[in-house]
């Protein structure tokens, strides 16, 4: 099958064909550094290091860049032009800061976030307030050609002049005419043009430019840095839902504007995460962070596991029971991969489990393949786990397991839950009226008296004599042992 992904633009599947042979460049819209990335804004990052690693399993070599939002997003973004006060600047005033210090701090926070989570590094994550030159630069050009103007030390794009406005929202010049107007300021041509610089003398951070001291606008840093590192036209474009408009529909006009040139080939968006149904948001309050999360105890693959389980263009909803879920889930893929890893019986080759093997990547690739359906992936391994964890019962060879093993390590290049670092399991295999059975033996010795009546508890169990079973179990507890059901397996860890 092809690689199919869902074009924002189109608002179909299109075929996935990079501009130049096998090198793909993506420019992820990141975050504004004014405060901890919540888990929505994540999800979408999560979605960005799928979309990478599948590229890069598929062959491909990937260009990445993700920005850094260190100026100009204004606390009300979902109109044509940013109002209220920079966020940056805002949290500096309520914490009695210098918005350099909040910015350091918080993108700092943010590469910790991002690397509890496994997503891996961008080639270059470019800061606004770098490339405060090349921003002046392009805003010239777009005087130079009409697009914008300057008033009053502040600079405009007139949307009116680019005649394609609105064609990835739906927003288009005529929708926003009859539109419901927000305060005019009356040296705009049209209410709805947006500021591509903007002149405040109450605004902390300031550079100089040809009209006057001022700082950029949102949109004009994400067409001005992507295409300094990837070229006029990038192959993928991505960002969370809500990027869509106005800040993408702008960064279209103002790159298209300046070059003339096609800028994105395929627009994909995220869904957004929600909790209780509302999305999940900073200025609402109803958001987690990661670190929130990390306190109350959760494991940091399981975060990811949830974010990334659903369909990118499938609103999530968040709940703390989902992400339990999630942590049974990884821990069954841990297990599985631990007791492969622990198969040491040279024995013939079992040829179901090549078939296994062709069959699960298949449908992994398939599902990946059509705009990365991530859940249906998930569910052609598990399928694959079921089916495997039947035939290590039964028995099988080292090379067997070796081949079940590079396959689920090399679905987890894409998946990133780090499978080959799970810990080989400790203890003996032992057999069981014909099955083999494992004892991981958790942070403790093996214990001779306990393994006797583990090998009687599973004998018991096979034999269906449940309350015979449990009476074993209550046994071991008495001598000061939990035990812990697994696939083919026991846990046992001290009480
Ligand atoms: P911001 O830090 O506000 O600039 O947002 C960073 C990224 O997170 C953007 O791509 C947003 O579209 C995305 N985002 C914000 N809220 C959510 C959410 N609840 N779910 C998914 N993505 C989100
Ligand atoms: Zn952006």
């Amino acid at each position: 099958m092809t690689l199919r992904f869902y074009n924002t633009l189109s608002n179909k599947k299109e075929a996935f064909k990079p501009l130049k042979g096998g090198v793909v460049t993506i420019y992820n819209c990141g975050p504004t550094v004014w405060n901890y990335a919540h888990i929505g804004n994540l999800r979408a990052y999560i979605f960005a290091d799928i979309l990478r690693r599948y590229l890069e399993y598929r062959g491909f070599r990937v260009k990445q860049v993700m920005n850094i939002t260190d100026v100009g997003h204004m606390t009300v973004d979902e109109e044509t032009e940013g109002r209220g006060e920079d966020k940056i600047e805002m949290k500096a005033r309520k914490e009695k800061k210098d918005p350099w210090e909040i910015s350091r701090f918080y993108e700092k926070a943010f590469f910790e976030d991002i690397a509890k989570l496994s997503i891996k590094k961008a080639m270059v994550y470019p800061k606004a307030t770098k490339h405060i030159k090349e921003m002046i630069k392009t805003i010239r050009r777009l005087i130079k050609k009409g697009y914008a103007y300057e008033a009053n030390g502040s600079v405009y794009y007139d949307i009116t002049r680019f005649k394609d406005y609105g064609r990835l929202s739906g927003n288009t010049i005529e929708k926003l005419k009859a539109g419901k107007r927000i305060e005019v300021l009356p040296e705009k041509r049209n209410w709805f043009d947006f500021a591509l610089w903007k002149k405040d003398p109450k605004h902390i951070m300031q550079w100089d430019s040809p009209w006057g001291r001022g700082f950029p606008g949102w949109h004009i840093e994400c067409s001005v840095m992507s295409m300094k590192y990837l070229g006029d036209t990038l192959d993928i474009h991505t960002g969370g839902e809500d990027n869509i408009f106005p800040h993408h529909e702008c960064e279209i006009a103002q790159a298209e504007g300046a070059t003339g040139k096609r800028f994105v080939r395929y627009w994909m968006h995220t869904r957004h995460l929600l909790v209780n149904g509302e999305k999940m948001s900073k200025s609402k309050g109803n958001f987690y962070t990661i670190r929130d999360l990390l306190k109350k105890g959760y494991d940091p693959k399981a975060i990811r596991y949830l974010l990334l389980s659903g369909h990118y263009r499938i609103r999530l909803n968040f709940t703390e029971k989902g992400l339990k879920s999630a942590e049974e889930t990884v821990k069954r893929l841990q297990d599985f991969v631990s007791s492969l890893r622990g198969i040491k019986v040279r024995k013939g080759r079992n040829p179901n489990i090549k078939k296994l093997v062709q069959k699960v990547k298949k449908g992994f690739e398939e599902a990946m393949d059509d705009d990365l359906n991530v859940p249906l992936a998930l569910g052609k391994v598990f399928d694959f786990v079921r089916e495997m964890n039947k035939a290590v019962s039964e028995g099988i060879g080292k090379g067997d397991a070796k081949l079940a093993y590079e396959t689920m390590l090399k679905f987890d290049t894409v998946l990133g839950l780090e499978l080959g670092k799970v810990k080989l399991a400790v203890g003996e295999k032992i057999k069981i009226k014909d099955s083999i059975f494992t004892i991981h033996w958790q942070g403790i010795k093996p214990n001779p008296e306990v393994e006797k009546l583990i090998k009687k508890r599973g004998e018991r169990r096979k034999e269906k004599s449940w309350k015979e079973a449990d009476k074993v179990r209550d046994k071991v507890k008495e001598m000061g042992y939990i035990l812990e059901d697994m696939e083919n397996g026991v846990r046992v860890k001290k009480a």
